[in-house]
C-alpha cells in the first residue's frame, strides 16, 4: 500500500483502535471506554467510506489491489514536454481582466498557509466586478475538509464553495481557473489513461476553462507520483513559485493598476 492509498488505511487502522477501545469497555465494564471506543471505531468508519468514495475506489481495491502488481514509475516517461510560463504580472492582467474566475486550492495551498493571500486576491477581484468562485475536490489536501477549513479560516464565505459535481458545469463557461499547488485533483489522466494510478477518480475539469493558471514550485508530480497533461496544454499558463509569494505578487499587480 502506498501513494494516495495511504491516508485511508490509517483511517481505517484508526477506527480498529476505536472498536478496540469499545471491545475492551465491555470487559472492564467501563461505559466511558465503550462510548468513547464506538465513537472512534464508527467515525473512522466513515472517514475511510467517504475517502474511497470521493477516489472512485472500494475499500477491497484499496487495500489488496497492488497485489502481485509490479512497481513501475509513474512520474515522467522520459519526454521534456513545453509548458508556457508566465510572470506575476501576466497573471494579473489574465485575472484582472477575466469576468469569471475559479479557485482551485490543493494541498500546495495548505504547505505556502496561502488562503489568506487567497481571500484577498478574491476581494480585489470581485471590487473589479470579477465573479469568483472556489473549487472544493473532496481529496484536496491530505483529509476531508482540509480546503474547506483552510478557506474557513480566512473567512471565505461558504457560498463562495462549490463542489466538483456543481462547479464542473461551470468551467466551460469560466474564464480562467487559477489552480493553487492543487495537482492529482486536477490530471486528466484520470478521465483518460487506464494507466494511471489515478484513472477513475472523478477530477476538477480545469481543462475546459477558456485559461488556465497554475500556481507551483516545479513540475514534480502530485501525491499520486503521476505526470499531469495540464500543464502542457496550450490553454495553461505555469507561474512557477511558493503560493503564498506568488499570490502577494499577483494582488501586488492588479492593486498597482
Ligand atoms: P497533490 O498532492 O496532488 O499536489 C500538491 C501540489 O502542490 C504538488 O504538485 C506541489 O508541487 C504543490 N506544492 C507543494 N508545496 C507548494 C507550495 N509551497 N507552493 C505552491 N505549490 C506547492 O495535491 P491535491 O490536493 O491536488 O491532491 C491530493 C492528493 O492526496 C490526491 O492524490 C488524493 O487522492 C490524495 N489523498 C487525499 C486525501 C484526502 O482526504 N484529502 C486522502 C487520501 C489521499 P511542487 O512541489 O512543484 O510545488
Amino acid at each position: 500500500i502506498g501513494g494516495a492509498d495511504m491516508p485511508v488505511v490509517i483511517s481505517l487502522l484508526n477506527s480498529y483502535s476505536g472498536m478496540a477501545g469499545a471491545a475492551a469497555g465491555f470487559v472492564l465494564h467501563n461505559n466511558v471506554l465503550i462510548i468513547s471506543g464506538a465513537l472512534v471505531g464508527a467515525s473512522g468508519i466513515i472517514l475511510t467510506q467517504i475517502m474511497c468514495r470521493a477516489m472512485n475506489r472500494s475499500l477491497t481495491n484499496v487495500l489488496f489491489g497492488a497485489f502481485g502488481a509490479t512497481s513501475t514509475a509513474v512520474a515522467g516517461d522520459g519526454v521534456d514536454r513545453p509548458v508556457r510560463t508566465v510572470r506575476p504580472e501576466d497573471a494579473a492582467v489574465m485575472l484582472g481582466y477575466a469576468r469569471s474566475v475559479v479557485f482551485v486550492p490543493g494541498y500546495g495551498l495548505a504547505v505556502a498557509q496561502a488562503q489568506h493571500s487567497v481571500k484577498e486576491l478574491a476581494s480585489l477581484l470581485e471590487k473589479r466586478g470579477v465573479d469568483v468562485k472556489y473549487a472544493i475536490h473532496p481529496v484536496a489536501g491530505r483529509m476531508p475538509g482540509h480546503m474547506n477549513v483552510l478557506l474557513a479560516e480566512a473567512d471565505v464565505p461558504y457560498d463562495k464553495l462549490y463542489e466538483m459535481d456543481d462547479i464542473n458545469r461551470e468551467f466551460e463557461r469560466t474564464d480562467v481557473a487559477l489552480v493553487i499547488g492543487a495537482n492529482d485533483v486536477t490530471n486528466p489522466a484520470a478521465r483518460t489513461d487506464p494507466k494511471s494510478p489515478l484513472y477513475g477518480m472523478p477530477i476538477l475539469n480545469v481543462d475546459h476553462a477558456k485559461s488556465v493558471i497554475v500556481i507551483k514550485r516545479s513540475m514534480n508530480p502530485g501525491f499520486a507520483g503521476s505526470d499531469n497533461d495540464l500543464y502542457c496544454n496550450k490553454k495553461t499558463a505555469m507561474l512557477f513559485g511558493d503560493a503564498k509569494k506568488m499570490l502577494v505578487a499577483v494582488v501586488g499587480e492588479i492593486s498597482k493598476s
